[in-house]
């Protein structure tokens, strides 16, 4: 080999280098965020209301006495995070409003508020989603204008306006809604809109919405074809007016599991049905609240938040089924809004002595005995079986506690970490707009 051959040989060398770092370079870019990059186009997000860490672990011992399938979500596939809850008030401490609207709007806000700020409204991710063609599906275990579900469609500066609120979803135009019904009413009466839940109805058809009134009319494929459809289950409300404590929200809402096992499984056949009659090509975002857990664990009922979280897990595992035959374009996200009742497993009520390790125990086995929910029985009744499991209960409201996110498919690890609930939605869009 010459000397010049060798010089030469040594430029083209050093000129292919070049050249291959460049390609590197660009396709690492690309990589990560368009060719590499599957954005999700099915999309869950899970919300147990008022469902904390030790809501969920509670269950979990539960389950593992009773032998029952586990929770999915904390099967070791699913990835983990923590969300922090509080609210832009300084007492910090959220409801339902202000958490559902920095979950579905991407932006922290007061107490008590839908879906804006003082200052403006916000667009939900739903309603992005919608814009870009996706179905929606908005499914929940309380009424369908409670505050969780409205933070998706609606934009008030109190939760209580009911029936502005079910202006907003009809006005939406959703493909897919299902859950207890409608409360009636305004915070200013004198600016009520409904006098009953059939004149929501009547208005709900007015605007071409497929109303199913009782979904165990669903046939076995458990799909509904004319969209947008809604079911509400009216057989139900009338199987709670034997209810002995009247809570004015209980008839609008499905029953507790523990109460009706016959219903414990209603989320799951709302899911089911859900993600047979929007699967498209373009994709969908649906939403499942597990509203009750919340609203047993500000009754400070342990046995029923239990079975409230079971029934919710039962929905994810319809997602998670989905997911399983879609794994590279499904996203499943589980979290909670926030914690309620300050919940505690281990209440060292052994008075006997301070290093007895009955101190030191909790006791899930014997929350199986209790059979009823509040609703159907009495404080000192409940307050016994959450004694005599050593659970105990700060607070019959909700506390500051950062909550569990889940997550599984697509994107799933950009949850991990620790972060503001208010950072959800940009994580699931920045995938999406990557598109
Ligand atoms: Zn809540």
């Amino acid at each position: 080999m010459t000397v010049k051959s060798i010089f030469l040989s040594l430029i083209i060398y050093k000129f292919m280098k070049k050249i291959f770092f460049v390609f590197l370079f660009i396709s690492s870019v690309f990589c990560q965020e368009v060719f590499c990059n599957n954005p999700p186009k099915y999309i869950f997000i899970f919300i147990g209301d008022g469902m904390g860490l030790n809501q969920v672990f509670l269950t979990e011992k539960y389950i593992e006495y009773l032998k029952k399938e586990k929770l999915i979500f904390l099967d070791p596939s699913w990835k983990f995070g923590l969300a922090k809850t509080d609210c832009l008030d300084s007492f910090k401490i959220t409801d339902s409003g202000a958490a559902g609207t920095a979950i579905a709007c991407g932006n922290k806000t007061n107490f008590g508020m839908i879906g804006m700020s003082k200052l403006k409204s916000f667009q939900s991710i739903a309603e992005y989603l919608k814009k870009k063609n996706f179905k929606i599906g908005i499914l929940t275990s309380v009424p369908l204008n409670h505050a969780t579900p409205a933070c998706f469609y609606g934009h008030e500066p109190t939760r209580r306006n009911y029936d502005n609120l079910t202006d907003e979803l009809i006005a939406s135009h959703f493909d897919f809604f299902a859950g207890g019904g409608f409360l009636i009413g305004n915070a200013d009466t004198s600016k009520n809109i409904f006098k009953s839940s059939d004149q929501v109805l009547a208005k709900l058809k007015e605007n071409k919405y497929n109303l199913v009134l009782n979904s165990a009319v669903l046939n076995e494929n458990k799909k509904i074809s004319i969209l947008p459809a809604i079911i509400i289950d009216t057989v139900i409300w009338n199987k709670q007016k034997k209810i002995k404590k009247a809570y004015i929200d209980e008839k609008n809402s499905l029953p507790y599991a523990i109460d009706f096992p016959e219903y414990e499984n209603k989320l799951a056949v709302y899911t089911e049905t859900v993600i047979n009659s929007l699967k498209n090509d373009t994709g969908f975002f649906i939403m499942v609240e597990g509203g009750k857990i919340d609203w047993a664990c500000h009754d400070n009922d342990a046995a029923t938040a239990i079975g409230e979280v079971i029934a919710f897990n039962d929905a994810v595992k319809k997602a998670y089924q989905f997911y399983l035959k879609n794994p590279d374009n499904t996203l499943i996200i589980v979290t909670a809004d926030h914690e309620t009742g300050g919940l505690t497993l281990g209440t060292g009520y052994d008075e006997h002595s301070r290093s007895s390790t009955n101190s030191y125990a909790f006791y899930p086995n014997k929350l199986a005995l209790q059979k009823k929910s509040l609703l159907f029985s009495d404080s000192a009744t409940v307050a016994k079986y959450n004694y005599d499991a050593q659970v105990g209960w700060t607070t019959n409201e909700h506390s500051g506690l950062p909550v569990g996110i889940w997550t599984i498919g697509e994107g799933s690890e950009n949850f991990i970490g620790i972060y503001e609930n208010s950072e959800i939605m940009n994580k699931i869009l920045k995938q999406i707009i990557l598109k």
